[in-house]
Protein backbone atom coordinates (compact mmCIF):
# COMPACT_ATOMS: atom_id res chain seq x y z
CA UNK A 1 0.00 0.00 0.00
CA UNK A 2 0.70 3.58 -0.56
CA UNK A 3 2.58 5.31 2.76
CA UNK A 4 2.37 8.87 3.22
CA UNK A 5 6.24 9.19 2.61
CA UNK A 6 6.19 7.16 -0.65
CA UNK A 7 8.45 8.97 -3.29
CA UNK A 8 6.45 10.56 -6.85
CA UNK A 9 9.14 6.89 -8.39
CA UNK A 10 7.45 4.80 -5.50
CA UNK A 11 4.05 6.20 -6.05
CA UNK A 12 3.95 5.59 -9.88
CA UNK A 13 5.23 2.26 -9.48
CA UNK A 14 2.42 1.28 -7.29
CA UNK A 15 -0.18 2.70 -9.69
CA UNK A 16 1.63 0.31 -12.49
CA UNK A 17 1.52 -2.29 -10.07
CA UNK A 18 -2.14 -2.15 -9.66
CA UNK A 19 -3.04 -1.43 -13.53
CA UNK A 20 -1.35 -4.81 -14.01
CA UNK A 21 -2.78 -6.16 -11.53
CA UNK A 22 -6.55 -5.33 -12.24
CA UNK A 23 -5.87 -6.37 -16.12
CA UNK A 24 -4.62 -9.71 -14.74
CA UNK A 25 -7.87 -10.13 -12.64
CA UNK A 26 -10.27 -8.45 -14.99
CA UNK A 27 -8.50 -9.00 -18.56
CA UNK A 28 -10.36 -6.95 -20.91
CA UNK A 29 -11.21 -8.41 -24.61
CA UNK A 30 -10.52 -11.75 -23.30
CA UNK A 31 -12.29 -14.80 -25.61
CA UNK A 32 -12.33 -15.56 -29.48
CA UNK A 33 -13.02 -13.16 -32.19
CA UNK A 34 -15.68 -15.10 -34.20
CA UNK A 35 -15.14 -12.89 -37.33
CA UNK A 36 -11.20 -12.36 -37.24
CA UNK A 37 -9.38 -11.60 -39.83
CA UNK A 38 -5.90 -11.96 -38.41
CA UNK A 39 -4.98 -14.84 -35.69
CA UNK A 40 -1.59 -15.39 -34.35
CA UNK A 41 -0.74 -17.62 -31.19
CA UNK A 42 2.18 -17.01 -28.34
CA UNK A 43 4.55 -19.03 -26.59
CA UNK A 44 7.15 -18.55 -23.56
CA UNK A 45 7.81 -21.76 -22.51
CA UNK A 46 10.24 -20.27 -20.05
CA UNK A 47 7.08 -18.99 -17.81
CA UNK A 48 4.80 -21.24 -19.68
CA UNK A 49 2.65 -18.60 -21.11
CA UNK A 50 0.34 -19.19 -24.28
CA UNK A 51 -2.45 -17.37 -25.93
CA UNK A 52 -4.36 -16.76 -28.81
CA UNK A 53 -4.09 -13.08 -30.30
CA UNK A 54 -7.11 -12.66 -32.82
CA UNK A 55 -7.13 -9.16 -35.08
CA UNK A 56 -10.33 -8.00 -37.20
CA UNK A 57 -8.50 -5.82 -40.06
CA UNK A 58 -10.62 -4.24 -41.96
CA UNK A 59 -9.56 -3.23 -45.99
CA UNK A 60 -8.25 0.22 -45.01
CA UNK A 61 -5.66 -1.61 -42.54
CA UNK A 62 -7.28 -0.11 -39.21
CA UNK A 63 -7.61 -2.80 -36.47
CA UNK A 64 -11.62 -2.95 -35.97
CA UNK A 65 -11.36 -5.67 -33.42
CA UNK A 66 -9.18 -7.96 -31.10
CA UNK A 67 -9.62 -9.86 -28.69
CA UNK A 68 -7.13 -12.46 -26.54
CA UNK A 69 -7.60 -16.24 -25.40
CA UNK A 70 -4.85 -18.38 -23.52
CA UNK A 71 -3.28 -18.66 -19.74
CA UNK A 72 -0.47 -17.32 -18.00
CA UNK A 73 0.78 -15.43 -15.57
CA UNK A 74 0.04 -11.67 -14.66
CA UNK A 75 2.49 -10.05 -16.82
CA UNK A 76 1.61 -11.74 -20.08
CA UNK A 77 -2.42 -11.45 -19.08
CA UNK A 78 -2.17 -8.01 -18.14
CA UNK A 79 -0.21 -7.04 -21.55
CA UNK A 80 -2.35 -8.56 -23.66
CA UNK A 81 -5.27 -7.10 -22.33
CA UNK A 82 -3.78 -3.84 -22.08
CA UNK A 83 -2.61 -4.78 -26.18
CA UNK A 84 -5.89 -5.31 -27.18
CA UNK A 85 -7.13 -1.69 -25.82
CA UNK A 86 -4.82 -0.08 -27.37
CA UNK A 87 -4.76 -1.40 -30.48
CA UNK A 88 -8.82 -1.45 -31.81
CA UNK A 89 -9.32 1.49 -33.64
CA UNK A 90 -5.77 1.88 -34.21
CA UNK A 91 -3.84 1.66 -38.03
CA UNK A 92 -1.93 -1.70 -38.25
CA UNK A 93 1.25 0.23 -39.21
CA UNK A 94 0.54 2.47 -35.90
CA UNK A 95 0.15 -1.06 -33.85
CA UNK A 96 3.92 -1.95 -35.68
CA UNK A 97 5.35 1.11 -34.18
CA UNK A 98 3.61 0.02 -30.92
CA UNK A 99 5.30 -3.56 -30.71
CA UNK A 100 8.77 -1.79 -31.67
CA UNK A 101 8.69 0.92 -29.54
CA UNK A 102 7.09 -2.40 -26.01
CA UNK A 103 9.97 -4.42 -27.40
CA UNK A 104 12.82 -1.64 -27.66
CA UNK A 105 11.78 -0.09 -24.32
CA UNK A 106 11.57 -3.55 -23.07
CA UNK A 107 15.21 -4.48 -23.84
CA UNK A 108 16.19 -1.29 -22.35
CA UNK A 109 16.43 1.01 -25.45
CA UNK A 110 14.77 4.21 -24.79
CA UNK A 111 16.11 5.99 -27.63
CA UNK A 112 14.23 4.84 -30.39
CA UNK A 113 11.07 5.22 -29.47
CA UNK A 114 8.63 6.73 -32.03
CA UNK A 115 4.93 6.32 -30.09
CA UNK A 116 4.05 7.38 -26.28
CA UNK A 117 3.75 5.07 -24.50
CA UNK A 118 1.02 5.84 -22.17
CA UNK A 119 -0.75 3.43 -19.68
CA UNK A 120 1.95 0.89 -21.44
CA UNK A 121 4.47 2.25 -19.29
CA UNK A 122 3.05 0.34 -16.49
CA UNK A 123 4.61 -2.72 -18.41
CA UNK A 124 7.90 -1.80 -18.05
CA UNK A 125 8.17 -2.05 -14.48
CA UNK A 126 9.69 -5.98 -15.69
CA UNK A 127 12.87 -4.66 -16.94
CA UNK A 128 13.56 -4.63 -13.54
CA UNK A 129 13.42 -9.06 -13.52
CA UNK A 130 14.80 -10.08 -17.24
CA UNK A 131 13.04 -13.28 -16.51
CA UNK A 132 10.02 -11.68 -16.70
CA UNK A 133 10.40 -9.08 -20.04
CA UNK A 134 9.38 -12.38 -22.13
CA UNK A 135 5.76 -12.50 -20.31
CA UNK A 136 5.24 -8.72 -21.24
CA UNK A 137 6.36 -8.67 -25.03
CA UNK A 138 4.62 -12.34 -25.92
CA UNK A 139 1.24 -10.97 -26.29
CA UNK A 140 2.74 -8.03 -28.74
CA UNK A 141 5.26 -10.68 -30.63
CA UNK A 142 2.19 -12.63 -31.21
CA UNK A 143 0.30 -8.95 -32.59
CA UNK A 144 3.48 -8.35 -34.94
CA UNK A 145 3.05 -12.28 -36.02
CA UNK A 146 -0.50 -11.49 -36.77
CA UNK A 147 -0.06 -8.17 -38.62
CA UNK A 148 2.08 -10.33 -40.84
CA UNK A 149 0.57 -13.36 -41.79
CA UNK A 150 2.97 -15.22 -40.08
CA UNK A 151 1.43 -18.63 -39.81
CA UNK A 152 4.47 -19.58 -37.40
CA UNK A 153 3.52 -19.32 -33.73
CA UNK A 154 5.41 -16.30 -31.95
CA UNK A 155 7.84 -17.76 -29.57
CA UNK A 156 9.85 -15.13 -27.17
CA UNK A 157 12.73 -17.72 -27.51
ZN1 LIG B 1 4.89 -15.26 -17.74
Amino acid sequence: MMSATATPQEELRELYRELILDHARKPRHFGRLSHASHVAEGINPLCGDKLKLYLDIDADSTIRDAAFEGSGCAISVASASLLTETVIGMPAAEALSFFEAIVATLAGNDQQRSVELGKLSALMGVREYPSRVKCASLAWHALHSAIKDDSEPATTE
